[in-house]
């Protein structure tokens, strides 16, 4: 219930199954995509990329590396603020367990 909630910015990308071959819009000369094969779909402005399965891998990785760093810049904020939901109008988290969870083992 509330997870639908939340809004999905990553809605633009989907792994897709080429019915027919393609090529891959990273590395068009080099890379193809196989009728069948699963793939990345990236969807922008009603138009569709498609990236072969290695290219999907750097493009992920990166996007990856984006997200850490993003909920790392986040991260300071919320352990202040305590309490995640109370922003959304919500019950309030009693415990502070809720921030600690979140955070990565400290080594
Ligand atoms: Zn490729």
């Amino acid at each position: 219930m509330v997870m639908s909630a939340i809004r999905d910015i990553l809605g633009h990308i989907e792994i897709q199954t080429a019915l027919a071959a393609r090529k891959c819009s990273h590395r068009p000369k080099k890379h193809v995509i196989m009728k069948g094969q699963v793939h990345l779909a990236v969807i922008e402005n009603q138009s569709r990329k498609n990236y072969c399965v290695l290219c999907a891998a750097d493009i992920l990785a990166r996007a990856e590396n984006k997200l850490l760093s993003i909920k790392q810049g986040l991260a300071p904020v919320l352990s202040r603020l305590g309490e995640v939901p109370s922003l959304r109008g919500g019950r309030p988290l009693s415990q502070s367990t809720h921030a600690t969870a979140c955070e990565p083992p400290s080594s």
